[in-house]
């Protein structure tokens, strides 16, 4: 099912890596080289509410901000232990072992997920991100959970692209509120050959780059020459979910396959652009296709850099949102999805997206015990409700988050940093075993 193009892609890049891993001959096994490490904090670097209430003297250091000079850093790391659990990046997961670890008793799973998050990521930062529709409704596509296809009778009403000063302001407003990452969104199956269209978005990634936050984009289908002018525009990141398992996937959609979205993120990967490609639960699956969807996620070549993972909103109109049969997702489930993605793609930015308005404050804490490190925020997800920032702002001082700046790598985990992280290499490439004291 994943065309080879995807993996011969990744060869290339990895073959462009640099390793910059090597012995210490000390307690450290890895170590990371000064120039990889960013432990300045400048005055220009776009630093969030929560983040610039902090000392920014005694930040800590921070990894690559470019995700293949960051896993360069680990190229000779097999695996990492704290706790009784042990986690590495790998790309060979069966769907068996991804069922085991998916269907362990809640709190085991909770128990390691939360360990795995410890030992790759520092659990207090959390990136603030927001959507926003640039272009809404009358999409030709028939996915049936979404109220912006001209197939179903929604709420939604077309409206024209968004112009691009309407899109720079909404998004200096997003950046004063705290987020540092900025997505924009259209209602279309391909980008295909809109040259206004195209060349109107290119002008927002350079303007949104330009106000120094990260631009994302999610428009469909993309080709090979859309991604290399994108990414020359500066987009950090493009949007393109699998949404679930590729057996359950055409009883959701019929007017695309599984076939075409993984195209679209080899396209995006071959472009040099992190790739956000995540799922939506209830959508009618069984456990099995989440399983199916983690498996397919955890199997590309490289990770996604980052996975959204989304409960259904329900919407009136909809084939989903009318259908009897499908229950709303609860706060377990997600915790579960999102936990068995924190072990399985350790170095994966987990971010919790949309249905958080029908969970409690208690039960989003959950979810970032299980691994997230991501949140929408704004009052809309592209068209349905999310909570209003205020809301936000309130959920990270009650659970002491801060803001991920924009344009800088993840913090080193404090827990590597106090040496509590056992670190094993690779057999050849230095000791094979040190630890941390
Ligand atoms: S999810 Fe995207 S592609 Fe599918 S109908 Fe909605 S806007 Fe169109």
């Amino acid at each position: 099912m994943i065309p080879s193009r995807l993996a011969s892609s990744a060869a290339r890049r990895l073959s462009q890596w640099r390793p910059s891993v090597s012995s210490t001959g000390g307690m450290r096994c890895l170590s990371l080289s000064p120039q990889a490490l960013d432990t300045s904090v400048s005055s220009d670097v776009i630093i969030d509410r929560y983040v610039a209430s902090r000392v920014v003297a005694e930040e800590s250091p921070r990894l690559p901000n470019d995700s293949y000079e960051r896993n360069a850093l680990y190229e000779a790391e097999e695996e990492r232990s704290m706790g009784g659990v042990t986690a590495s990046v790998r790309q060979n997961w069966t769907r068996d072992e991804i069922a085991e670890i998916f269907h362990q008793p809640f709190y085991e799973l909770m128990y390691k997920a939360s360990t795995v998050h410890r030992m790759y990521w520092d659990p207090s930062e959390v990136q603030q991100c927001t959507l926003l529709s640039i272009k809404t409704g009358g999409c030709s596509e028939d996915c049936s959970y979404c109220s912006q296809s001209t197939r179903h009778k929604t709420f939604v009403k077309p409206t024209p692209t968004m112009k691009v000063q309407e899109v720079l302001e909404a998004a200096q407003r997003a950046k004063e509120a705290g987020s540092t990452r900025f997505c924009m969104g259209a209602a279309w199956r391909e980008l295909g050959n809109k040259k206004n269209a195209f060349g109107h978005i290119l002008e927002m990634v350079r303007g949104v780059n330009g106000m120094g936050l990260e631009v994302c984009c999610t428009l469909g289908m993309l080709n090979a020459e859309q991604a290399k002018q994108l990414k020359e525009a500066g987009l950090s990141a493009y949007n393109h979910n699998l949404d679930t398992s590729p057996e359950h996937y055409p009883k959701v959609i019929s007017t695309r396959s599984y076939e075409d979205r993984l195209n679209t993120i080899a396209n995006v990967r071959d472009a040099g652009i992190s790739v956000c490609c995540g799922g939506i639960l209830g959508l009618g699956e069984e456990e099995k296709d989440r399983v199916g969807l983690l498996h397919v996620l955890a199997t590309l070549p490289e990770h996604p850099e980052s996975v959204p993972i989304n409960a259904l909103v329900a919407v009136e109109g909809t084939p989903l949102g009318d259908s009897e049969d499908i229950s709303r997702v609860d706060a377990f489930a997600m915790a579960r999805m999102i936990a068995t993605a924190r072990i399985v793609m350790p170095r994966t930015m987990v971010r919790l997206s949309a249905g958080r308005l029908s969970f409690s404050d208690a039960e989003q804490y959950l979810m970032f015990q299980a691994g997230a490190n991501s949140i929408f925020n704004g009052d809309k997800l592209l068209t349905t409700a999310n909570p209003e920032f205020d809301q936000d702002q309130a959920l990270f001082r009650k659970f002491g988050f801060q803001g991920k700046p924009a344009h800088k790598g993840p913090r080193v985990a404090p827990a590597e940093e106090q040496g509590k992280v056992a670190i094993t290499k690779v057999q050849g490439t230095n000791n094979v075993e040190q630890q941390y004291a």
